[in-house]
């Protein structure tokens, strides 16, 4: 059940009691007595064949630098070993980061004290070991889920404090340290092209492997449809975006409508078209045909971002659905039609919401039931779709192992204990996230199209804030990351 939480001082305190914390000294500092004592003696034993003093060893097989190799790499597994307890115990509980920086001075210290501490490289500084801390780290028990319009853009805007937001899950060195995505059911673009874009908006290094868009489940289709004439609908790169999952025969609706004269009778009226119908003399790079794709029959239509030219499209699109996919022709079975996801509405830069794909949906819908004797069929995409967030899940796993190259984490033992999805629009973020059930976390923004002083009351989120900011700086405490 959920209930409306908020992000209260209270939050900042969820790290263990102080005794628990002080018990946990006790033990780090036992360990590193016993680390370095174990490298001492180690050493030690390795200088007894040569018999040279402290400090000035002659090593029997010296390296370039001067060290002996052995001892060096004795000691590095000690503090890799050292490394390792020490932040299994901060996973438990232990993240204060001024704790963390007194363990680093007693090592500092023993390691001053210790005889070795002439064999150790510049490379084991205290910087190598902290940096060692974060890239051998315990995986994550939680993950992070954003949508992206409303909650860290409004337009190609940040908002909500979207930069400062996202660059606490990195470390000093721009590692990723909490395992994140962005869940939108916006696109229009490859996902490797929206990384870069996000990157760039957001100032903050993104993998293409994080971008999870509305249409981005159609890759899923490509076996099926690899080899036959498809139609890709909507703004920005329809026709790249099918063409980088491996579909072979790709048409933009721009593309497939030029084919056809008189297609759309209000073309004349459409002044931006003039310069669209310049840059299509020449054939799509997207298709293997080598036929005039007037004669081919259309496969599928796969409406994969918002439409830009509604009359054109619904126009074109009852062609092709009526036809069985062969415009003028009889009517025919109805091919499949995808559409990326069934947004009614969402937050743009105009103050109130904007009509989605969606409306755009409903638009087809109608018109094609009002002239064909069969109801459309089709399949959305997209938020609120709770299989879309199984596959978030799969893809936080994925991320999560490349933030952890010297850990290999296991998909079969490794489980999140809470995934946190942080939107703005109740019946899309919040109710999808409602729907997926555990171990689902979801956090309702007031920055796009929720804007209401209490929860939603047809889907309640588990928490409510202003900001995305907000909402992190909630997560972080939660799960005791500084
Ligand atoms: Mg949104």
């Amino acid at each position: 059940m959920s209930m409306e939480k908020s992000a209260t001082k209270s939050n900042q305190n969820l790290c263990f009691p102080r005794r628990r914390g002080q018990i946990k000294m006790k033990i780090l500092k036992s360990m590193v007595k016993s680390a370095v004592g174990l490298a001492s003696m180690r050493s030690q034993s390795g200088r007894g064949g040569s018999g040279s003093g402290s400090g000035s060893s002659t090593p029997s097989t010296a390296t370039p630098s001067g060290y002996d190799s052995d001892r060096k790499l004795n000691f590095t597994n000690k503090i890799y070993n050292f490394a390792i307890d020490f932040n299994t115990i901060g996973q438990r509980g232990l993240h204060d980061q001024k704790e963390k920086m007194k363990i680093l001075q007693i090592l500092r210290r023993k390691l001053s004290s210790s005889q070795i501490r002439s064999t150790v490289t510049p490379s084991l500084s205290l910087a190598f070991f902290y940096r060692q801390l974060h890239s051998s780290s315990n995986p994550a028990s939680f993950g992070v889920a954003f949508d992206i319009d409303g909650v860290l853009l409004r337009g190609s805007n940040p908002i909500g404090g979207a930069p400062r937001a996202l660059k606490r899950f990195y470390d000093d060195y721009g590692t990723l340290k909490v395992p994140y995505v962005f869940l939108t059911n916006g696109g229009g673009v490859p996902e490797s092209k929206r990384a870069k874009e996000l990157g760039s908006l957001l100032d903050v290094n993104i993998l293409p492997l994080q971008v999870i868009q509305g249409h981005s489940p159609f890759k899923q289709l490509m076996r099926r449809f690899e080899n036959e004439l498809i139609v890709a609908v909507g703004k920005g790169e329809p026709a790249e975006v099918m063409s980088e999952y491996g579909f072979k025969n790709v048409l933009s609706i721009d593309e497939y409508a030029s084919c056809f004269d008189n297609i759309d009778p209000l073309a004349q009226y459409k002044k931006w078209t003039d310069k669209l119908d310049g840059n299509q003399s020449s054939k799509s790079k997207h298709t293997a045909l080598s036929n005039d794709p007037c004669s081919q029959r259309v496969a599928a239509v796969f409406v994969v971002s918002d439409s830009v030219d509604w009359s054109r499209d619904i126009q074109v699109l009852c062609d092709i659905l009526r036809t069985g996919g062969l415009p003028g022709k009889e009517i025919a079975h109805q091919p499949p039609l995808f559409f990326a996801n069934d947004d009614l509405a969402y937050q743009a830069l105009f103050p109130s919401e904007r009509l989605g794909m969606g409306a755009f949906r409903i638009a087809v819908e109608s018109v094609f039931n009002a002239i064909h004797p069969a109801a459309l069929k089709y399949t959305s995409y997209g938020k609120p779709n709770p299989s879309v967030f199984k596959n978030a899940e799969t893809v936080l796993m994925h991320v999560l192992q490349s933030c952890h190259t010297n850990h290999q984490v296991d998909g079969r033992k490794q489980f999140f204990k809470t995934l946190y999805m942080i939107g703005d629009n109740p019946s899309v973020d919040i109710k999808g996230a409602r729907q997926a059930g555990s171990p689902w976390f979801s956090i309702l923004t007031r920055t796009g199209v929720f804007k209401g002083k209490e929860n939603h009351d047809d889907f309640p989120a588990d928490l409510v804030v202003d900001t995305v900011e907000e909402a992190v700086d909630y997560i972080l405490s939660k799960e005791c990351i500084s």
